[in-house]
């Protein structure tokens, strides 16, 4: 985990309220947190479900594993150090958007549990709701998919270090929401995680 480097800093506190950011978001901002293998459907549900949202009046923004990774993580790579700094990252991101009223969907394979629970950690020392959705698929059907080609390399040994071929992942045992996308078909997936998102309490 991140060491703090820079030293004579102090946290400068706001003035504005958490209730008062709420009257003006009309809702509360939250962190949706999806994790699975390559392939699963994470950014596709995710898109969907931000589509559905947005149209309802909500404030919602994907935050998305290889666009993350474009920019802000650029210097990452996919070693265990480097898969935690990004999700650290990433959970931090995902708080400050919280923070000013938004709900992010942020879509990550985040295999590992010590790195996901370090995001929920911080969520909730700062009081942020968080949920964890598991977008389950099984290895032979997000190796089928392949819409990436990255499950024939990565079998080909052309790509190290691939989640679900020779880098573990680590499933969810508590998930808030558990999705099956080799089961459900998408609209189905989707219409679920509307669902669970509006049942709590978010929306004004
Ligand atoms: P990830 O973001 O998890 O790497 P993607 O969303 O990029 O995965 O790709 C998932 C692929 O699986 C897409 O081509 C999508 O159309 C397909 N797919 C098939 N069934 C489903 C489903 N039920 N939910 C989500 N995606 C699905």
């Amino acid at each position: 985990m991140a060491e703090q480097v820079a030293t004579n800093i102090t946290f400068h506190e706001g003035t504005v309220s958490a209730e008062e950011r709420i009257a003006n978001m009309g809702q509360k901002g939250a962190t949706l947190w999806f994790t699975g293998l390559s392939a699963s459907g994470k950014s596709t549900i995710a898109v969907a479900v931000e589509q559905v949202l947005v149209a309802r009046g909500h404030h919602v923004y994907c935050l998305d594993g290889d666009n993350i990774r474009m920019g802000l993580n650029k210097n990452l790579g996919f070693s265990a150090e480097d898969r935690a700094e990004n999700i650290r990252r990433i959970g931090e991101v995902s708080k400050l958007f919280a923070d000013a009223g938004v709900l992010s969907i942020a879509s990550f394979i985040s295999p590992y549990t010590v790195d996901r629970d370090a995001v929920r950690t911080l969520h909730a020392d700062n009081g942020v709701p968080y949920f964890e959705c598991y977008i389950d698929c099984s290895l032979e059907a997000a190796e089928e998919r392949d819409p990436k080609g990255l499950y024939k390399k990565a079998r080909a040994g052309e790509i190290k270090g691939f989640t679900g071929i020779d880098d573990p992942y680590e499933e969810p045992t508590t998930p808030e929401l558990h999705i099956k996308t080799h089961e459900d078909d998408l609209e189905t997936c989707v219409a679920k995680v509307v669902e669970f998102i509006e049942a709590q309490n978010l929306f004004g």
